[in-house]
C-alpha cells in the first residue's frame, strides 16, 4: 500500500504523499462550526488546484470536551502519538479544563511535542475593517517562544507553606533584599540560552528564506536583565556567529560607533541595507507596542519571549481585523512536528451559532499547506478569501465594523470562498 503519512527526509525536507492523512482536532465551543467551514475550503482548493491528483484524508483525533465525553480523558495519549506519527496536525480551540491537574490542553500539546516556535503571520487583507488608517503597512511574522518564560507554571499561591519556603530560601540563602509579606505569591520566570537561541535561529532562518528586511528582538531587558536582557544578547550572538553573511546587527552598529564614531556606523548600516542584509535590531516591549501603531513598516520578523508574544499577537491581530482572522502554528523546526491553530479561543458564548469567522482556521490551513509544500493550494485559498472580503460578504465580526457589508453565517462564508476557488 502506498504511504499516506508525511515523513521528514535526512536533508530536512518532507516526503508528502499525494494522498495524505492529516490529523485534526475539531475543538470546543465554536471549534466545530469553524472547522466544518474551513475543511470545505481546504478540500475545494486541493481538488481544484491539483485536478484530483492530490487529496487530504482528514483524520479526527480527540482532545478537549469531545475527548472527555468519549474517553474520560481531556487529552488521550493516542492523540499526541497520532500527531507525532503524522508529523503535522491542525486543531480548533480547546477549552481549559477546570480542576484535574491540566493547566491548559494547548500547553500540554506544545509540551508533549516540544513545539518551541509559535509562529503567527500578521497581514492585512484589503477590505477588512481596521481601527488604524494604514493597516496595509502591517506585514509581520511573530516568532513567539513557546516553552519557557512565566508560562512554565512554576507558581506558589500567597499564604501557602510552599510560598513561605521559597520566600525563606530567597531571603536567607540568596540574600534577596525584598520585603516578602505573608500575602505575596511567587511565580518563577525561566529563560534559557538554548530555548532563546533555537527560537531566534528559526526567526532568522525565516527571514533568510523569505528575503525579509529585518528581525526585531522584542524584550523587556531594561528591567529583567538576566532573562529578557540575556534573550537580546543571545539573539545578537546567533545573528553574528551563525548568520554573519546575511545580517547586520545594531550591536555591530554600537561597536563601530564606539570605535570609529557615529558617522562611520551609519555608513556601515546604510551599506548593509542597500546590499540586502537583514538588519537585526532590538526593541523594548512597551515601546514596540507603540511602534506597531506609529511605524509598522519598520518591522518584519519579530522574535520574542512567551508572554510578550502573547500580548503582541493580539495587538497586531486587532490592527488587521481581529483574532477572527489571526492564524498560527506551533512548530519544532528540528523534528518537523507542527500543529496549526487559530490564535483565538473557544468563544463559548457563540458555540453552535454558525456565526463566527472561520478565517483564522482557514489561514492556519494555508500555513499548513505552505509548510508541506502545497503552496498552490495555499495561494488559491488566500486569493479566494481576499475576493470574498472585497465583495463585502463577511461574518459578524467584520460586518459590525462596516457600513455596507453583507452579513453571512460561518457556513455561507465558506461557500462564498469555495465558489471562488
Ligand atoms: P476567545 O478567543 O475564545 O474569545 C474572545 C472573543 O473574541 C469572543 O467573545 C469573540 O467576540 C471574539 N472571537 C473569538 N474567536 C472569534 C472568531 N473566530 N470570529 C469572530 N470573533 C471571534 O477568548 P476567551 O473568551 O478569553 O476564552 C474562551 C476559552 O478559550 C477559554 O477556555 C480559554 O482557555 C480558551 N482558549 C483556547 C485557546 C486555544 O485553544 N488555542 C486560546 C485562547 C483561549
Amino acid at each position: 500500500m502506498a504511504p499516506t503519512r508525511i515523513t521528514k527526509k535526512s536533508d530536512g525536507t518532507f516526503d508528502v504523499p499525494d494522498h495524505v492523512d492529516i490529523p485534526f482536532i475539531i475543538g470546543d465551543g465554536i471549534g466545530p462550526d469553524i472547522w466544518r467551514a474551513a475543511v470545505r475550503v481546504f478540500d475545494a482548493a486541493v481538488e481544484t488546484v491539483y485536478g484530483g491528483a492530490r487529496k487530504v484524508n482528514w483524520k479526527e483525533v480527540l482532545a478537549g470536551g469531545k475527548a472527555f465525553d468519549q474517553t474520560g480523558e481531556w487529552l488521550p495519549q493516542v492523540t499526541i502519538d497520532t500527531i507525532r506519527d503524522h508529523l503535522v496536525g491542525i486543531k480548533g480551540p480547546l477549552t481549559t479544563p477546570i480542576g484535574g491537574g491540566i493547566r491548559s490542553l494547548n500547553v500540554a500539546i506544545r509540551k508533549a511535542l516540544d513545539l518551541y516556535v509559535c509562529q503567527r503571520p500578521t497581514r492585512w487583507f484589503e477590505g477588512v475593517p481596521s481601527p488604524v488608517k494604514h493597516p496595509e503597512l502591517v506585514d509581520m511574522v511573530i516568532f513567539r517562544e513557546n516553552t519557557e518564560d512565566i508560562y512554565t507554571g512554576i507558581e506558589f499561591p500567597a499564604g501557602t507553606a510552599e510560598a513561605a519556603r521559597v520566600k525563606d530560601f530567597l531571603h536567607y540563602e540568596m540574600a534577596v533584599d525584598f520585603n516578602f509579606t505573608e500575602d505575596t505569591a511567587i511565580g518563577i520566570k525561566t529563560v534559557s540560552e538554548t530555548g532563546s537561541k533555537r527560537l531566534i535561529r528559526a526567526a532568522l532562518n525565516h527571514a533568510v528564506q523569505h528575503r525579509l528586511p529585518s528581525v526585531a528582538l522584542v524584550h523587556k531587558g531594561n528591567i529583567m536583565k538576566y532573562t529578557e536582557g540575556a534573550f537580546k544578547g543571545w539573539g545578537y550572538e546567533v545573528a553574528e556567529t551563525e548568520f554573519a553573511e546575511y545580517t547586520y546587527t545594531w550591536a555591530q552598529w554600537e561597536r563601530t560607533k564606539e570605535a570609529l564614531g557615529e558617522q562611520q556606523a551609519n555608513t556601515e548600516l546604510k551599506t548593509a541595507e542597500t546590499t540586502g542584509k537583514i538588519i537585526v535590531k532590538d526593541v523594548i516591549a512597551d515601546n514596540f507596542l507603540q511602534q506597531i501603531l506609529l511605524n509598522p513598516k519598520d518591522y518584519s520578523v519579530i522574535a520574542t519571549l512567551n508572554l510578550n508574544g502573547d500580548y503582541i499577537s493580539d495587538a497586531l491581530a486587532a490592527i488587521v481585523g481581529g483574532i477572527g482572522i489571526a492564524p498560527g502554528a506551533n512548530i519544532n523546526y528540528h523534528t518537523g512536528y507542527a500543529v496549526f491553530e487559530a490564535t483565538h479561543g473557544t468563544a463559548p458564548r457563540f458555540a453552535d451559532t454558525d456565526s463566527m469567522n472561520p478565517s483564522s482556521v482557514i489561514l492556519s490551513g494555508v500555513m499548513l499547506f505552505e509548510y508541506i509544500g502545497w503552496s498552490e493550494a495555499a495561494t488559491a485559498i488566500v486569493e479566494a478569501l481576499q475576493e470574498t472580503i472585497l465583495q463585502k460578504t463577511v461574518t459578524v465580526d467584520f460586518f459590525n465594523q462596516m457600513t455596507d457589508g453583507k452579513l453571512l453565517k460561518t457556513s455561507e462564508f465558506a461557500t462564498a470562498i469555495v465558489d471562488k476557488i
